[in-house]
């Protein structure tokens, strides 16, 4: 299995897991390449990020049983599958059904849903929308979004609890796509939430960091379509214990 860390919040009982796969998406601000680790580790994650970039992770991977030893002794109500792709990793659903049948967990895929995994033990979806415009997508990920909406939409016809997450950039992806993306999603069911995170830049990017300011207006136009929009922006702070590195 391809997990290389993980993190706990011992205030929320939550445990993130972080994946390391060749993710079939290329963002032009993918975080993960620049720092690995769990961004609650840090006092200033955004400080983190602005130093060198990192490659790949140094420490080796888990099997899905190793993770289970590394927390047999904290209590996990909800255990969160981040990193590069989860979705690719083939050992994800074992240990989504360990956790489950183990801690009880309640567990969360955060995917760009190009690929789709087995969801047998994942009780909830954050499904990324990098941009609804087709040549924007393109420009941004290398990648077209066709399958990708396809399998947002597919997401819901199973009857899967899922959100949808966008990152408002500024000078590309601004209020009016951000209305394309809420749009697409109302349309499909006005009541999946979106949150609208705020880019932060990083080395060798063009765009600059998103004030408050814009995230909150494009998300006031986007609740035209859908009835929970929340927004993630640089100036909030962390709630609760500090985490803590398992892995
Ligand atoms: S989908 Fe996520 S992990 Fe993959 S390249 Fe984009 S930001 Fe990085």
């Amino acid at each position: 299995m391809r997990v290389y860390h993980l993190a706990y919040d011992a205030s929320a009982a939550s445990l993130d897991v972080h994946f390391w796969t060749a993710c079939s998406l290329h963002c032009r601000a993918c975080y993960v390449a620049y720092n690995p680790l769990d961004f609650g580790l840090f006092d200033d994650p955004i400080a983190e990020l602005s130093k060198t970039k990192i490659l790949c992770p140094d420490s080796a991977y888990l099997s899905p049983d190793q993770v289970m030893g590394l927390i047999k002794d904290l209590p996990v109500k909800s255990a969160v599958f981040v990193g590069t792709e989860p979705s690719l990793d083939p050992e994800l659903p074992e240990l989504a059904r360990l956790l489950h049948n183990n801690k009880g967990s309640y567990n969360i895929l955060l995917t760009n849903a190009f690929q789709l995994a087995d969801m047998s033990d994942i009780d909830e979806l954050i499904v990324s929308i990098k941009a609804f415009d087709r040549q924007k997508h393109l420009e941004y990920t290398g990648v077209d979004n066709i399958r990708i909406l396809d399998n947002f939409k597919s997401i819901y016809c199973r009857r899967k609890k899922m959100q949808a997450e966008t990152v408002y950039i500024p000078g590309f992806i601004e209020m009016d796509e951000i209305e394309r993306i809420a749009a697409f999603i109302g349309e499909i069911d006005p009541a999946i939430p979106l949150r609208i995170d705020a880019f932060f830049t990083v080395p060798g990017v063009k765009w600059r960091s998103a004030t408050a300011d814009e995230v909150e207006a494009a998300a006031e136009r986007a609740r035209a379509y859908l009835q929970k929009v929340n927004c993630l922006t640089l100036e909030m702070k962390r709630i609760g214990e500090k985490v803590i590195r398992v892995y």
